[in-house]
């Protein structure tokens, strides 16, 4: 057996989005974060989320010590529940992220697992391992990166981070601390790389309350609706503290607003006065001037509230010229369109709009150039590979970490499925493992593949059409029918014809393929291409065609 250090890389790399990273040394795995992605819905309908193929965990199952977690964003916790089915283990994370998991988990039918709440500073040993947890800020509070430490040294996993020395929680990033690791030797960094294209700084996250600050005043008379990414505690903190200043009560809406709000109230990571926050069924007992609501929606999301008011469709609340909205978030690529519309269906009723081109009313949570060279500069590593990013970042990382002194023998690119060892002589890459997606499609996982994918768009696109036909079993004589159903098939004004078309057509079928003497699924199967024909013929569309046949009598 090797004694060698293994990386096996799950998720997160050529991707932003389902984070995983499988450390092994001898008989012991710990598995760096379980996130998800959100799929693109043109490709994917109907889909919630991606998963990690974790065939590999479950061949190794009894090998695998525990979960550590960096922080508590979807990317790196919402794969959780689907990991945890398969292969239990431990959970190590900051109270933060464990309320936000366990909330997760309660929602999956109550799965139970241990879970080890850690601090800043906290060294661990799982196993082989021994794991020090770093303080990091991030758009989350209670964020780590990681020292994870084997006989064969040390690795620096950065998790997502930024550097903020005026960080809302008054605890900057733990810089003292990475420089002393850095200086005991680091073998390997993996480090995030969201915003390697962007140079300079990511500003503070308090020059964000400044700006809100001035809009506050700027929008004294007026009802106030600010939306902003749910789980960012310190932006709601200060919005908060500023609804204090200005005399508002504050209402949650949105299901991800009210849980974190829940989760980090009940922490002590959000401080806020009960009396300050009230139920938006209350929100019409108070005048305009007096209330404040944070939102979800602020990705243009259809079924997000601010989506349907900007629609005019949210029953308890008519936004117009009294109202102003400030859009507290960058719309994440992909999401433009749909946060433009938002943005101009609230101009069209009359209110005022703040978003992100206008106003510095939102800053990033992840570490541009700059702050990226601080880290390099601070870990020294040995060898670099970058993680969390598209493969245009990890290039750039690629490059970077060059730029700054880095032997390109030392600077490796990596991608999922790849295994990777860490020897008394380097590092290199050894094979391969297992790996992919799993669609998860309500609460199931896995049951979703391609052809279903496939389905799910030729119905989006072309509809459906249901031939249903009763036959006796004996005779074989027809019954009943045939019966047509269409759905999605946009010929209205000349339905009755259509379906009359079809029963011809079906008829037809039947007489080259008929009950007596023919293999029943070779009848579907005629009616169901000879359908397909017609209408491909007579409007070059190809739906979905459904033949259900019943047998009556015996
Ligand atoms: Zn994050
Ligand atoms: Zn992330």
């Amino acid at each position: 057996m090797s004694k060698n250090l293994r990386i096996s890389f799950l998720g997160g790399l050529g991707e932003i989005g389902k984070n995983m990273t499988v450390f092994e040394f001898g008989d012991d795995i710990i598995v760096v974060d379980a996130g998800l992605a959100f799929p693109d819905p043109d490709k994917m309908p109907g889909i919630d989320m991606v998963v990690q193929d974790i065939t590999y965990l479950i061949r190794n199952k009894d090998k695998v010590k525990g979960y550590i977690i960096t922080h508590g964003h979807e990317d790196h916790i919402g794969g959780l529940p689907f990991a945890l089915k398969e292969v239990p283990a431990p959970i190590y994370a900051s109270r933060m992220t464990l309320g936000l998991v366990e909330r997760k988990l309660h929602e999956h039918s109550g799965l139970k697992v241990k879970a080890v709440a850690v601090r800043p500073r906290a060294v661990v040993k799982i196993g082989a391992f021994s794991v020090e947890f770093i303080h990091v800020n991030h758009s989350i509070p209670g964020s780590f990166a990681l020292a994870i430490t084997t006989p064969l040294g040390t690795v620096f996993h950065s998790g997502d981070l930024k550097i903020d020395l005026t960080p809302v929680d008054g605890q900057p990033i733990d810089l003292a601390r990475i420089g002393e690791i850095g200086r005991r030797g680091v073998s390997l960094m993996l480090c995030e790389s969201t915003n390697v294209e962007r140079p300079g700084f990511t500003m503070s996250e308090t020059t964000v309350g400044e700006r809100l600050d001035e809009l506050f005043e700027q929008y004294k008379n007026k009802r106030l609706f600010i939306t902003s990414f749910a789980s960012n505690v310190h932006r709601m903190q200060q919005i908060l503290d500023l609804a204090q200043k200005y005399k508002r009560k504050v209402a949650f809406l949105g299901r991800s607003m009210v849980a974190v709000s829940d989760v980090a109230i009940k922490l002590g990571e959000m401080k806020a006065r009960p009396e300050n926050i009230i139920d938006i069924s209350k929100l019409s007992a108070f005048k305009n001037e007096e209330v404040l609501v944070m939102l979800t929606g602020s990705q243009g999301e259809p079924n997000a509230a601010l989506s349907r008011m900007a629609n005019g469709e949210f029953g308890q609340i008519n936004l117009g010229p009294d109202d102003a909205v400030i859009f507290s978030a960058i719309a994440i690529a992909g999401n433009e369109g749909a946060v433009a519309d938002v943005v101009n269906n609230l101009i069209h009723r009359g209110c005022e709009v703040v978003y992100e081109r206008l106003a510095a009313v939102h800053v990033s949570g992840h570490a541009c150039q700059e702050e990226l060279k601080i880290i390099h500069s601070l870990v020294r590593p040995r060898n670099f590979i970058p993680i969390h990013g598209e493969y245009k970042m990890l290039k750039k990382h690629c490059d970077l970490a060059k730029r700054m002194g880095m032997p390109a023998r030392n600077v490796f690119m990596a991608d999922l499925g790849e295994c990777w060892e860490l020897s008394a002589s380097g590092l290199k890459k050894v094979g391969s493992v297992p790996h992919g997606s799993r669609l998860i499609d309500g609460y199931g996982a896995g049951d979703v593949d391609s052809s279903v994918l496939r389905d799910r768009q030729a119905l989006a696109e072309d509809g459906i059409c249901v031939v249903g036909l009763g036959y006796d079993g004996k005779s074989g004589d027809l019954v009943s029918g045939p019966d047509v159903i269409m759905k999605g098939l946009a010929y209205a004004h000349e339905l009755e014809k259509v379906i009359v078309d079809i029963r011809g057509v079906v008829l037809d079928s039947l007489t080259k393929m008929p009950f007596n003497g023919s293999d029943i699924n070779e009848v579907r199967n005629q009616i169901r291409k000879d359908v397909q024909n017609y209408f491909q013929k007579n409007f070059n569309r190809r739906p979905i065609v459904v033949s259900m046949l019943e047998k009556v009598g015996q």
